[in-house]
């Protein structure tokens, strides 16, 4: 059983890394904030209680967070372990998370605020199918449209420039001092998160002590 939180700013590629560490190791992806999407996205109670605070880019309430996450871990569906994303967000969830939970690492995704700037604003995702795209490293072939899917890509509603910086005043404010709790008592892998998808890939697997990352390509 293999237990992973993947923290970092917004950017840094945390939902990227985790699909790929799941992918052939056989681990669920949580991820919070593709939950509350979700719901969002499907018009449920759930998510016209956060659409607004995440347009803002704000943080959503603990109690929520915190029943969205022990729901979710409670489905008990990974029988390999879990990568989960977007959580713990600030102090208060950490401890929550680990008196309720053990983790085997913490994996930390490292990005300067103006690196995250570029990369959160030129950010695109299909809302068909979920395919995401990066206008500056990864570009749909024919403008504004999805190569899977053909589907117009748009913007995530909180990858304004206002928002952003709402998430990254959070991100230093709150989310950065969950590293000194987890540190209390786990260690914490700081990765440099500037290489291509794949070589933070293989850094991940290479200090987690993983069999190493065969890209799909190779
Ligand atoms: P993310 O995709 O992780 O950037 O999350 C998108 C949005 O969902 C955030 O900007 C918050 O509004 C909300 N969210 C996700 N995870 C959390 C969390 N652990 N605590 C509070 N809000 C969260």
């Amino acid at each position: 059983m293999r237990k992973f939180v993947i923290m970092g700013v917004q950017g840094s590629g945390k939902g990227t890394q985790s699909e790929l560490l799941c992918a052939d190791l056989d681990l669920v992806h949580i991820s919070v904030g593709d939950i509350f999407r979700w719901n969002v996205q499907n018009h449920t109670k759930l998510g016209a209680q956060v659409r607004r605070t995440m347009t803002a880019g704000e943080l959503v309430g603990d109690d929520m967070v915190e029943s969205v996450v022990r729901e979710r871990l409670d489905r008990h569906d990974w029988n390999f372990g879990f990568v989960i994303d977007g959580f713990p967000r600030n102090g208060r969830q950490a401890e929550f998370f680990m008196e309720s939970y053990d983790i085997d690492a913490v994996i930390h995704l490292e990005l300067p605020d103006e690196e995250v700037r570029r990369r959160v604003l030129s950010r695109r995702l299909c809302p068909n199918c979920g395919m995401d795209y990066n206008l500056i490293a990864d570009r749909p072939e024919v403008e504004g449209r999805c190569d899977i899917c053909g589907h117009e890509l748009i913007r995530r509603a909180d990858d304004t420039p206002e928002a952003l910086d709402a998430r990254l005043r959070d991100y230093h404010e709150k989310t950065r001092p969950v590293l000194d709790i987890f540190g209390r008592k786990e260690v914490i892998h700081d990765i440099d998160a500037h290489p291509s998808a794949d070589e933070v890939q293989q850094s991940i697997r290479l200090t987690l002590g993983l069999p190493d990352y065969k890209p799909a390509s190779a």
